[in-house]
């Protein structure tokens, strides 16, 4: 499967089933209002790789035929990524490019246009659209992204399909708080996990929780230079027994860092974590390759 399609599996998962159904009924709308963070972008790309795949599976896009791999890298000559210059879409680009695309059909005779931060579009530009977008012939495809959808012309929104892109982040932190979790612990989680809640199952809240806990009191060791530090991190690393676990052990570190280090001395530890993860990433054990980071800044 596309990363496309991973990808929004695990922000969107509702939104991506919901959106699956209705290309498999063969019913995609002509013009949508996506509004919501950068998964409005992913989506409007799959999309488009289900107007354009070659080999379908189940009516769903490949993710890997030609076609599928052009869009993925915006690089299908039928879709056209519009983004605002200076904070507006200039009318002018939206005339030239809907000239362009009316000698249309390089590849097929679809058109799909995605305009990033609709909400920034002129509104002489949204009425050059307007009449491509009611066009009978039903062959363009039209996406406005948003993080203001008050923003959004009426002519656009009108006629456009709204979708609501929940913001992932804030349902997760509301939900870990009514768990009863502390708001600082929920944002912690919120910020460790960056939507991919598929760890929560494999490695459980109450083991990141715990290592945030531990890593901080050790962060605490470690600045001091005191030389316990490093057999304290050969018990903490012990404790990260999987590749799911020591990701996050990365990850917290990260954060930690982050947060607690001084700015002057913080870039310097950081950039030496990125290279013990690096290590890590091509397969030596964690606390061989976190060794460099401990004895060059202990
Ligand atoms: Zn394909």
């Amino acid at each position: 499967m596309s990363s496309l399609y991973q990808g929004l599996q695990e922000s969107q998962a509702n939104l991506l089933h919901r959106f699956q159904k209705i290309i498999q009924a063969n019913k995609l709308s002509h013009a949508y209002l996506f509004a919501g963070g950068k998964e409005t972008f992913d989506m409007a790309l799959y999309l488009t790789q289900s107007i354009y795949c070659e080999k379908r599976i189940d009516g769903l896009p490949c993710g890997h035929c030609r076609s599928c791999k052009l869009v993925a890298a915006q690089a299908f000559p039928d879709l056209h990524v519009v983004s605002p210059a200076n904070r507006v879409i200039r009318t002018d680009q939206i005339k030239s490019l809907l000239e362009q695309a009316s000698q249309s059909g390089l590849e097929s005779t679809h058109q799909v246009f995605i305009f990033q931060d609709a909400d920034m579009m002129h509104v002489n530009g949204a009425n050059a659209l307007l009449k491509s977008m009611e066009e009978p012939t039903g062959q363009q495809h039209f996406f406005f992204l948003t993080k203001a959808s008050e923003k959004i012309l009426p002519t656009i929104q009108s006629r456009s399909q709204y979708v609501y892109f929940p913001d992932l982040g804030q349902v997760l932190v509301a939900e870990f708080e009514s768990q009863g979790l502390l708001k600082t612990q929920a944002q912690f989680l919120n910020t460790l996990l960056q939507g991919n809640v598929r760890m929560l199952d494999t490695v459980g809240q109450g083991w990141m929780l715990e290592m945030e806990v531990q890593l901080a009191a050790w962060l605490q060791l470690f600045l001091k230079g005191n030389v316990k530090a490093f057999p304290a991190l050969a018990a903490l690393v012990a404790q990260a027994d999987d590749r799911d676990k020591q990701s996050l052990f990365l990850d917290i570190l990260e954060i930690q860092l982050g947060q607690k280090v001084e700015v002057g001395k913080r870039w310097i530890l950081l950039k030496d974590l990125m290279e013990a993860r690096t290590t890590w990433q091509a397969n030596v054990p964690l606390l061989m390759s976190l060794e460099r980071f401990l004895l060059k800044n202990l």
